[in-house]
């Protein structure tokens, strides 16, 4: 089995991406991808390592996009996965993912934003507390509300997203990522190819609406879905198997391995119930071939 979809201290994980290779070697796995979000900056230590280790290591990447769920109409915080995997990487290659940068640069001064609201409306709070209290852990507006009830200024953290952090609330700050298209349009033109990450995850119940949305992705170049994902039920396999052959997509598969931020998701296995076949990484490599 192979595992294609994980995290280093590049983004949110706390392994090294010579880490990872090293652990999916004594863990028996025949291949394994980096897919960090909105960074490629572990890659090229990631593909060296596979290449001394002798195992297939894929440079990948984990782009956040917009997504408002048609069934909900939730705008402002809905987030899409897409994954991009790049089996010939190349300084070109991290040039042509060089608009990464704006999503990591919008992110970086959001939080910023959000204090600096908070103040003018009186509170009493700073940066480097809530950086303090997230520990090494990416700072988001949960934070923020920890510290505003550690000192007292809401009673519970939905008193504080109610009042103050949440969509419509005074010191909301909406984030700012790229449309759906863009993120594919980007893995395509940097050659590589562009996988929907979790579907399970966009919160969609409805088959039509989830094939609508894989049908405009397609659209825009997407060639993969991560059919194989730990919280999805055989039900939701079967689906996205589905959605796969009518739409001619790889289909894909990873734990979202963090090390010790999420430290029940084992690399390879997950939850103890993944099984990801080498077949997906062959369907990879073999789409890349065709598409260069
Ligand atoms: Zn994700
Ligand atoms: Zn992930």
């Amino acid at each position: 089995m192979v595992d294609l979809h994980t995290h280093s201290c590049c983004s949110d994980g706390t392994c090294t991406p010579e880490q990872i290779v090293h652990m999916a070697v004594h863990t028996g796995l025949h291949g394994v991808a980096l897919t960090d979000h909105d960074t490629v900056d572990g890659n090229a230590a990631f593909v060296a390592a596979g290449r001394a280790a002798g195992l297939p290591a894929l440079a990948g990447v984990e782009i956040s996009a917009e997504y408002v769920n048609p069934e909900t109409g939730r705008a402002g915080d809905g987030e899409m996965h897409i994954l991009g995997y790049f089996p010939a990487w190349s300084p070109d290659t991290v040039a042509a993912l060089a608009p990464l940068a704006e999503i990591r640069r919008n992110r970086a001064e959001r939080n910023p934003k959000i204090i600096a609201r908070l103040r003018e409306l009186g509170l009493d709070i700073s940066y480097d507390e809530v950086q303090r209290l997230a520990d090494n852990n990416v700072v988001g507006r949960p934070h923020i509300a920890a510290v505003m009830l550690k000192k007292g200024f809401v009673r519970s953290s939905k008193e504080a997203f109610d009042r103050y952090l949440g969509r419509a609330a005074p010191a909301y700050v909406a984030k700012e990522i790229f449309a759906p298209e863009r993120a594919v349009g980007l893995i395509a033109e940097a050659g590589g190819v562009a996988v929907l990450a979790h579907p399970r995850m966009l919160g969609i119940s409805s088959a039509e609406v989830l094939r609508d949305c894989v049908a405009r992705l397609v659209e825009y170049g997407l060639a993969g879905i991560e059919v194989y994902y730990t919280v999805h039920l055989r039900t939701h396999v079967e689906q996205y198997r589905a959605l796969a052959r009518a739409f001619d997509l790889v289909m894909t598969g990873g734990s979202d391995f963090h090390g010790r931020n999420k430290p029940d998701i084992r690399l390879g296995t997950a939850l103890g119930n993944l099984h990801v076949p080498d077949e997906c990484l062959a369907q990879l490599l073999a789409r890349t071939d065709v598409t260069k």
